[in-house]
């Protein structure tokens, strides 16, 4: 099982959060053409090695994290509060 470090509670496992999605994402300008909008609602680069995320600490603080996750390995590297979700 994979143990996020939360900054506020420590280390706790992954069954408390809740995956919130690609932190890399920002949504288009509203007047953007209608393929940045397709491409920024339908599709998701699947990376192999390190990827930031949005995990929401759902059965503990509530707070959104960003986490850096090696999707091969799932080594945890840094971990911090999110302050923008990109929404
Ligand atoms: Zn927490």
């Amino acid at each position: 099982m994979m143990l996020i470090p939360c900054p506020h509670c420590g280390p706790r496992p992954e069954t408390e959060f809740v995956y919130g999605g690609d932190a890399n994402v920002k949504r288009p300008d509203p007047a953007a053409p209608d393929a940045e909008w397709t491409d920024y609602i339908y599709f998701r680069d699947n990376p192999k090695g390190a990827h930031r995320e949005l995990w929401l600490h759902a059965a503990g603080c509530h707070s959104w994290l960003t986490v850096e996750r090696d999707t091969v390995t799932h080594a945890i590297g840094s971990v911090s509060y999110t302050k923008d979700s990109g929404e």
